[in-house]
């Protein structure tokens, strides 16, 4: 394709200059007329130059170029008509001035109808002679000056159509009505509308509706003084046989629409006269690779089956989900029986192809919520949401397995296959992804153990645990009988005057064979046998009984917190037993603060939030622990009746060079202060987390900075030490 790109050349020649002298080509067959005629136009700055005759004229003309010709009609060779007809044919350009007797003024009309700039009627005068030269000159000059600007013009419009018309974008301009004022050519191959179709139409004709809101939005907003230029992703109908939206990157320009003679007018009227100019470009096929690329971060190519990120996404979901409808759910995990063998027979093609029959397969057995994920060679995992019982998920199993039964065709050969399933339901073999998987996990292996083909339930016995953790689990049992457990006490302190203020109660196994045991190594064992319980209303004695040495020193000013396992507080008897425990030892209710964490609120929100305002009732303060780490949502701060956050050491750690912001903790810190809540920073451990969290406005402060968790004499010792002041 060649276009036409004319207008790309140079501009036509600049005007003479000012010292310019007009070229004169004076023409008589009279040898006088002609000598006077030189003598009257000498000096006056043309340059003369004369011809006796038609032809002489025309062979002048020819070998070089003249701005006016002072012309007589009647000659013996050729005509003054004839010069004129070369003139009109090849020698555009020049002005024409005819002089003539009276008797030939017929020829004379004739020659202006020719094209002649001017008659002069022989006699003429001078002044009349040089006045029609000078005209002639003058009008010349113009002519030439308005074509340079008309081709100008012309190209200079050209041009900008060129680049507007081949730009790759659409380019528009909206009225302040909204309608299409202008739009490129280019509107043509993207969306299949016709330039003229649309201008004057609203922009909404080509807007998808389902993104129309936003362009009103945006086209409103556009309008505004304020906002001069705004980007917006929108869906532009299309009208090419697909009829499928296209995306398009679009940004919108305010313009004043009205011409520079009234814009001062315009602007101090209000934004009326403004229009939109903009420019929108087609981003489909970017989206469409962006979408790509996310849906194979997603998906495994093979078989499209999500793949192991996806699942975890979705099983994180789906339990909590199940948590809150608190409904059961299986976790599967489905193998391929000696899949290694077609591999190696069929090779990797015949193994692909196998594997994707096998997908269809299994996923022709599951309803719409369930996930079915490829998460490995011929390991595929599954979730079941919304169970009713172990036996649904057990004929789901089931039918997977009779799915696989009918042989597989590979290269033509039949393919025997079969699956060994693992099961794994929450809450029952797990609460988390992590335990749910490596339990159906566990459980497959079981099934491989036992013979293949079929599926099997974890089981906590099939736990191949590490054999200390057993002995753990069994020695647990033993410690409240041997009265191994032990409080420990980690003192608050009060940044501004660096004073005690409280200490949280952290329990201690005193191990016979392996020392103090942090909380952390067993008390998931308590949680997971419901020895917690127990284990518990041991706590509370324990404490209040510590508390009572407390008073002994320093009386009522510290408090004590105390941490509460989700399943205690569940429990509808936490609270009366905190009650009778409190009033037995008589100790005020708010000198006790319960720590629970963020995810009880999750669980079970009405429960937690009945058996939380009994305890404000009573005066005991509650406090939500590492706060930040859970399913926390603002809005249950609003709804639970706590005082206190406690900002989580993962937090607290992450402080470590000076000079550096960190947002969480700001958050937290605004939190707190926004709904005027105490904030305690736990886990400090080192003078630039002090500072930091100081600075932020947190003002009170627990970790191995100041004290590791200690035993009460250790307490008791330190209180002696530091004389406590008695606060508020
Ligand atoms: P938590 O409530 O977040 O307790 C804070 C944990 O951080 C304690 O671990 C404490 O020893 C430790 N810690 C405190 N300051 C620092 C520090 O500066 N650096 C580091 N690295 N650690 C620090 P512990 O005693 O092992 O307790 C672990 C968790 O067990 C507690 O987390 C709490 O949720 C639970 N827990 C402890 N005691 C009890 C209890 O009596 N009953 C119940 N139900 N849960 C308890
Ligand atoms: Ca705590
Ligand atoms: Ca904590």
């Amino acid at each position: 394709m060649t276009a036409d790109i004319s207008f790309l050349q140079p501009y036509p020649p600049e005007p003479p200059p000012e010292d310019f002298q007009p070229r004169l080509l004076l023409v008589d067959d009279e040898p006088r007329m002609l000598f006077s005629l030189v003598e009257l136009l000498k000096g006056r700055g043309y340059q003369l130059s004369t011809a006796a005759g038609g032809r002489e004229a025309i062979a002048r003309m020819k070998q070089a170029p003249f701005d006016l010709l002072l012309l007589d009609l009647q000659m013996p060779d050729i005509s003054g008509h004839d010069v004129m007809d070369f003139v009109n044919e090849s020698y555009q350009g020049v002005s024409v001035i005819i002089t003539s007797g009276a008797t030939e003024i017929d020829e004379a009309i004739g020659a202006i109808r020719r094209g002649a700039y001017g008659y002069l009627r022989k006699p003429y005068s001078r002044e009349e002679l040089l006045r029609t030269i000078d005209n002639a000159l003058m009008q010349r000059k113009l002519e030439a000056e308005n074509q340079r600007i008309a081709l100008r013009l012309e190209r200079s419009e050209r041009l900008y159509r060129y680049l507007v018309d081949g730009s790759p974008d659409i380019i528009y301009t909206l009225d302040p009505q909204g309608n299409i004022s202008f739009i490129n050519d280019r509107v043509q191959p993207l969306l299949g509308f016709r330039r003229s179709e649309l201008i004057g139409q609203h922009y909404s004709v080509l807007v998808h509706e389902a993104d129309m809101e936003r362009a009103n939005y945006v086209f409103n907003e556009g309008r505004s003084e304020f906002a001069r230029s705004r980007n917006v992703e929108l869906r532009l109908n299309s009208k090419h046989d697909d009829y499928e939206p296209r995306t398009f990157s679009i940004e919108l320009v305010l313009i004043n629409l009205v011409g520079d003679e009234v814009s001062s007018k315009a602007s101090a009227a209000g934004p009326k006269s403004m229009g939109i100019y903009g420019v929108a470009r087609d981003i489909t096929d970017r989206k469409r690779a962006d979408a790509k690329i996310a849906y194979q971060a997603y998906h495994d190519i093979l078989t499209e089956l999500p793949n192991r990120a996806l699942f975890n996404d979705r099983l994180g979901l789906a339990l909590l989900q199940a948590r809150r409808n608190d409904s059961m759910l299986a976790v599967m995990f489905i193998d391929l029986d000696r899949f290694k063998m077609v591999n190696d027979t069929f090779g990797h093609g015949g193994g692909d192809g196998l594997l994707q029959q096998v997908s269809s397969r299994l996923k022709a057995c599951l309803r719409k919520c369930d996930t079915l994920s490829r998460i490995g060679g011929d390991e595929f995992t599954a979730i079941l949401p919304e169970l009713n019982s172990r036996e649904d998920a057990a004929l789901i199993a089931d039918k997977f397995v009779e799915s696989l039964r009918p042989p597989f065709v590979i290269a033509g050969q039949n393919v025997h296959l079969t699956a060994s399933i693992g099961v794994a339901l929450f809450p029952d073999d797990g609460l988390k992804i992590d335990d749910l998987l490596r339990n159906a996990d566990v459980a497959m292996y079981h099934m491989k153990a036992k013979g293949r083909n079929g599926h099997a339930f974890f089981d906590q016995e099939l736990l191949d645990a590490p054999l200390h953790k057993i002995a753990l689990q069994h020695d647990l049992h033993l410690a409240l009988e041997r009265n191994e457990l032990e409080m420990f006490y980690q003192p608050q302190i009060d940044i501004s005057t660096k004073k005690i203020i409280g200490a949280e109660a952290l329990m201690r196994w005193n191990h016979p064979e392996r020392g103090f045991l942090g909380a952390g190594e067993f008390l998931p064992f308590a949680e997971e046998s419901g020895l917690i319980i127990p284990i518990s209303d041991w706590m509370l004695g324990a404490i209040c009984r510590d508390y009572l040495d407390w008073r002994g020193l320093c009386g009522d000013s510290l408090r004590l917190s105390l941490n509460i396992s989700p399943q205690y507080l569940d429990r509808g008897d936490f609270f009366d037993k905190l009650q009778t425990a409190l009033a037995r030892y008589k100790i005020p209710p708010s000198r006790f603060e319960v720590e629970v964490t963020e995810n009880i609120c999750i669980r079970n929100p009405q429960t937690a939030i009945d058996q939380l305002d009994k305890l404000c009732q009573l005066g005991v303060s509650v406090a939500i622990d590492d706060f930040g780490t859970g399913y926390s949502s603002l809005s249950y701060l609003h709804r639970f009746p706590i005082h206190t956050i406690k900002i989580d050491r993962a937090f607290v750690m992450e402080i470590r060079d000076e000079g550096m912001q960190f947002p969480v903790v700001l958050a937290i810190v605004a939190i707190a202060q926004g709904l005027g809540l105490n904030l305690v920073a736990e886990g400090v451990e080192t003078e630039i987390q002090e500072r930091y969290l100081a600075e932020a406005g947190c003002k009170i402060m627990q970790g191995y900075l100041y004290h590791q968790p200690m035993s009460q004499s250790h307490l008791l010792d330190l209180m002696r030490e530091q004389a406590i002041v008695p606060v508020h």
